[in-house]
Order: C-alpha cells, then structure tokens, then sequence
C-alpha cells in the first residue's frame, strides 16, 4: 500500500472531468485554492509518475517525515480530513509504513 501524494488530487489535476464533477467539488476547490507553488509541486509529481520516474521515497510528497505531520494540512484533500486518527484502518497504515505506535 502506498500513497506518494495527496489522495484524490493528482488525479483531479490531470482531468478536467473531474475537476468539474460534482462528487468531486469540495476538493476541485481546494485545489483552485492552493498556493501556486504547492500547484506545481503536485504537476511536477504528476510529470515524473507519467515519465516512470520512481521514487525512493513511497510516502506523500506533502509528509514531514521529520515531525509525521502534514506540510500543508490546511490543503489536504477530503479523504484526509475523514480519516479518523487511532481508528484499526490507521494502525494498519502504520504498521505498513513502520511508524512507531
Ligand atoms: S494528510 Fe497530508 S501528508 Fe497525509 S496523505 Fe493527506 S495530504 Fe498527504
């Protein structure tokens, strides 16, 4: 299991479709709302996922593997902000990546 960026969104970048779907409308704006910088951050993933590039490092772009928290919680799509922390599905990520309990 593994999740290089931030759920939901490169794949909204790369679909106007989706961008415009209804279901998708809470995170369509958040990312008309991030900073450009953080924008093209995520493109610039997308590029490299596109090119086979592969990365060394199997977690989200936007993790602070220093502290284990979020750069940009603020931004951070839908299905992170209903992940319930401590739930059984959050331990079984931990124990997938090997984060300390
Ligand atoms: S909470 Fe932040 S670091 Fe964690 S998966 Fe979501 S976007 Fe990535």
């Amino acid at each position: 299991m593994e999740q290089e960026s931030p759920p939901g969104y490169v794949m909204l970048l790369s679909s106007a479709d989706m961008m415009a779907d209804e279901s998708c409308r809470e995170d369509a704006a958040r990312i008309a709302a991030l900073p450009a910088a953080l924008r093209d951050e995520l493109r610039k993933y997308l590029q490299q996922l596109l090119a086979g590039v592969e990365r060394s490092d199997r977690a989200c772009i936007w993790l602070d593997k220093s502290t284990m928290r979020c750069r940009h919680h603020e931004h951070r799509p839908s299905i992170c902000r209903d992940f319930e922390i401590g739930t059984d599905k959050c331990q079984s990520w931990r124990q997938e990546f090997g984060i300390d309990q």
